[in-house]
């Protein structure tokens, strides 16, 4: 619940020379640490009525595919293969599929090429909480992986623990439940 309150602020400290009220009010309240904004007085010399603003935003955000993405995304939906694309000019195949090379920026969306499936896993972490901060009933493990023939690592779930070098193999859902969605992905395992 948010609520609105104004409060008059004391201080010790003399105005700085040659600086506007407001420009000394935002410059406090930008160094302050306080979310309520009133610690910020402590340290200036004069008396200020400041409006605070408590509450909480809930923020989400939906990532799209893009062109690239998508290519990827339908390539594991229908063909139950994993499509990169290659800058031939940096030696750097990405996967996910990018559309622009992110080192010289050159337009590599139809230099395409099917990496994988297996790969190595680079790190890993695991996770207790989900994207809210609430317990998960149960930790998952979360890995990057490179899959072989690629220069990128890939953030997907682990079935299991493993060692950092360990090598892994990609678990699909049956074709016909695929949707063209990273979870078509079930997750990965160590490789046998
Ligand atoms: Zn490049």
């Amino acid at each position: 619940m948010t609520k609105l309150k104004t409060r008059k602020l004391r201080s010790s400290s003399p105005r700085r020379r040659g600086s506007s009220s407001q420009e000394s009010l935002d410059s406090r309240i930008r160094g302050n640490d306080s979310p309520e904004g009133q610690s910020c007085a402590k340290t200036q010399g004069r008396t200020k009525t400041v409006t605070v603003w408590h509450g909480k935003i809930p923020i989400e955000s939906w990532y799209t595919p893009g062109v690239a993405g998508e290519k990827t995304l339908m390539a594991l939906k229908n063909q139950g293969s994993f499509l990169a694309t290659v800058c031939g000019d940096c030696n750097v195949t990405y996967f996910p599929a990018r559309m622009f090379c992110e080192r010289c920026f050159a337009d590599i969306l139809n230099n395409e090429k099917i990496v994988g499936p297996d790969g190595t896993l680079e790190s890993w972490s695991v996770v207790t909480v989900d994207k809210d901060g609430k317990k998960l009933k149960k930790p998952q493990t979360f890995g990057l992986i490179k899959l072989d023939g690629t220069n990128t690592v890939f953030l997907h779930k682990l079935k299991s623990q493993a060692l950092i070098g360990a090598r892994v193999e990609p678990v699909l859902k049956d074709p016909a439940k695929r949707k063209g969605s990273v979870n078509d992905i079930l997750h990965f395992k160590a490789a046998v």
